[in-house]
């Protein structure tokens, strides 16, 4: 039965991660036509950058003044020719051949990590580990999904950790580490094992398991244009899901997040209050230099957006902020 509904779903996305995966998409495709354009005829602007460095070269060293261009050229530090000689050797096919290269390599990457999943892990279904699949299922039900998700679990060797992803164009599915499951299973409250069920299965409703995506967000990922709209679009994505698992799971008090932080076996002994007032209300420079360059956001940060019912921030949290 779904309970989350198209129309929760988009209150639930972070309202940044959309315009950064719009952004993306528009670098992509503008750095490919680009590329192409260069490949096409870009000699003259080339000869023109390559003409301009030697100039430069020529005023700072007046010693060089009978040498020729080609000297020149060699003189200069291979860091300074690296652009120039990269635009030189462009080839219009291997432009066009290169998305269709990325593409065949997250054929195989996918593929490999599905096949590690079907070899190396435990298919989750009504006759193994019954109890879990009851949990994924419920949980794909409420979000209107018409199949449900494949569902592994691995041994995670005291790792807590789960993702979603894809097999592209074929399926999706769900990895979850054994240790994110041992409480659950042995009878304990099982909200923090819905919550990050739950969390994975929004990966999926909204759309983050897919070639698309993947193939779209992959420039945005490259170092240095990482931390402007890779990395940010990345958190964005992460706190939504986290609200699709609050949604899902009504975790007030972040036993799935606190698994993260403490483990789980002392997920559920965090003083929430103090945790409230040390590490959410309490901000912190670092905090703000450890979330930069990460991929999801903090911990502490991800608790507040569940807590205050809120979009988390993406890049400044509250880090001059000492209310108690
Ligand atoms: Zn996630």
């Amino acid at each position: 039965m779904c309970s989350v509904c198209d129309k929760d779903i988009k209150k639930l996305r972070h309202p940044k991660e959309r315009p950064l995966f719009f952004l993306s998409v528009i670098l992509t495709v503008v750095f490919f036509f680009v590329t192409l354009g260069f490949s096409l005829g870009g000699e003259e602007l080339v000869a023109e950058l390559k003409q301009e460095q030697i100039v430069e070269y020529r005023l700072d060293n007046p010693e060089a003044e009978e040498m020729t261009d080609p000297q020149i050229w060699q003189a200069l530090d291979q860091e300074e020719r690296e652009l120039v000689e990269t635009l030189e050797e462009l080839d219009t096919v291997y432009v066009l051949i290169a998305p269709i290269g990325l593409i065949l390599f997250m054929f195989w990457s996918f593929g490999q990590g599905y096949g590690h999943a079907r070899s190396n892990a435990i298919h989750v279904t009504e006759r193994q580990f019954p109890q879990l699949y009851k949990h994924w299922k419920e949980l794909a039900d409420e979000l209107g999904m018409k199949v449900t998700p494949e569902l592994y679990m691995i041994n995670g060797n005291g790792q807590i950790n789960a993702y979603a992803t894809c097999v592209p164009g074929y399926r999706k599915y769900g990895m979850v580490y054994s240790d994110v499951v041992t409480k659950a299973l042995n009878g304990a409250d099982p909200t923090a094992l819905r919550f990050i069920l739950g969390h994975e299965l929004g990966h999926i409703r909204f759309g983050h398991v897919t070639l698309f995506y993947a193939f779209f967000r992959t420039l945005s990922m490259l170092p240095g244009i990482a931390w402007l709209i890779g990395l940010p679009m990345s958190r964005a994505a992460e706190y939504g899901c986290d609200k699709v698992g609050y949604k899902l799971t009504g975790d007030h008090d972040c036993r799935g997040l606190f698994m993260l932080a403490a483990g789980k076996h002392h997920n559920l002994d965090v003083n929430a209050q103090e945790y409230r007032c040390e590490q959410v209300n309490k901000g912190s420079f670092w905090s703000l230099i450890a979330n930069f360059g990460s991929s999801h956001p903090n911990v502490a940060w991800r608790i507040t957006a569940i807590m205050e019912n809120r979009h988390g921030p993406l890049i400044f949290g509250r880090i001059f902020n000492k209310k108690q």
